[in-house]
């Protein structure tokens, strides 16, 4: 009798500890993953402070977040005053000293000279000088290689999470006389090659895109189903504080550019779904940069250091 009593007494613990386990890890509880992506574009040498202005608020995400990425899409220099002193030089010490995860060159990146020596010397220059990943798959050299220094994507360890981001830039690039000697495939084309190799390779799929918003929304339009999660878009300096999306659709961003001062920020939710993450929330932000923003004093002492060289040089 008392052995019988015993034998239940266990079998009720034990059924007790099973019971929980099996209700709380059951297959109706979702697999979540949260990414924060922190994304520039377009700096175009446009007003250096301001990079000290986002570093504060690149330090303040990334004290507060884990799973983060930061990214720039390109187009570094021209235009601004700096760009014959700096030829981009300023600001990829900055995104260095920032440690950004990879930019993607843009299209100005391949005519920051008239003279085609002189534009590949200084486009070189910046993907040697980055201690971080340089992308491009749609521009190689006329034997065919991807430029040297360059990737067509990468995958990007977070957590444990495989993130394959693929970068192209604009179309633009192949009537440029200094970029003659390279091979500039179309952008939409080469994403749709490529993206069921990066799709092998990681968890999460995402495109770093300097085509423009017009060729982003072809790719939303025809590759939906590709796996692509998002678009961070870049080149035409659109403002866009929420993602464009449409039901079903790849989401876009692009955080303004040149005088259009602003840091973006991205806040994704994944889920997954028999295997397969999938992109179940997003969230988009735009901070605007100006002189209420702080500037980081380490980002600070960088510029300071450039800008009193482009004196010197002056002088
Ligand atoms: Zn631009």
């Amino acid at each position: 009798m008392y052995k019988k009593i015993a034998y239940l007494v266990t079998l009720a613990i034990v059924i007790a500890l099973i019971i929980p386990v099996g209700v709380f890890a059951g297959p109706n509880q979702p697999q979540v993953f949260n990414l924060t992506i922190i994304h520039t574009n377009d700096f175009h040498d446009y007003e250096p402070y301001a990079l000290a202005r986002k570093a504060s608020i690149i330090k303040q995400i990334r004290a507060e977040k884990k799973n983060i990425l930061l990214i720039d899409g390109g187009d570094l220099s021209i235009r601004g005053p700096y760009h014959k002193v700096f030829y981009g030089e300023l600001e990829m010490a900055v995104l260095n000293a920032l440690k950004y995860d990879v930019w993607e060159l843009g299209n100005n990146e391949f005519k920051a000279h008239p003279d085609q020596a002189v534009t590949d010397e200084k486009l070189y220059n910046l993907i040697n000088q980055a201690n971080f990943p340089t992308l491009c798959a749609n521009v190689r050299t006329q034997a065919g290689e991807y430029l040297p220094g360059v990737q067509p994507y990468i995958v990007k360890q977070v957590a444990d999470m495989k993130i394959g981001i693929l970068g192209v830039t604009s179309n633009k690039v192949k009537k440029y006389p200094q970029a003659s000697n390279k091979i500039v495939e179309d952008a939409f084309t080469t994403v749709k090659t490529l993206i069921p190799e990066v799709r092998k390779a990681s968890d999460i799929q995402i495109v770093l895109s300097h085509a423009g918003l017009a060729g982003d929304l072809q790719i939303d339009k025809d590759l939906a189903d590709s796996g692509i999660s998002f678009i961070i878009g870049a080149d035409d300096h659109f403002v866009i504080p929420q993602p464009i999306y449409r039901s079903g659709g790849i989401p876009i961003t692009q955080a303004g550019g040149e005088d259009n001062i602003f840091l973006g920020r991205l806040d994704l939710t994944y889920e997954n779904k028999d295997g397969k993450w999938v992109l179940k929330s997003h969230k988009g932000m735009l901070y605007p940069i100006n002189d209420k923003v702080p500037m980081d004093t380490e980002i600070k002492r960088i510029v300071d250091r450039f800008l009193s060289k482009a004196k010197s040089k002056a002088a």
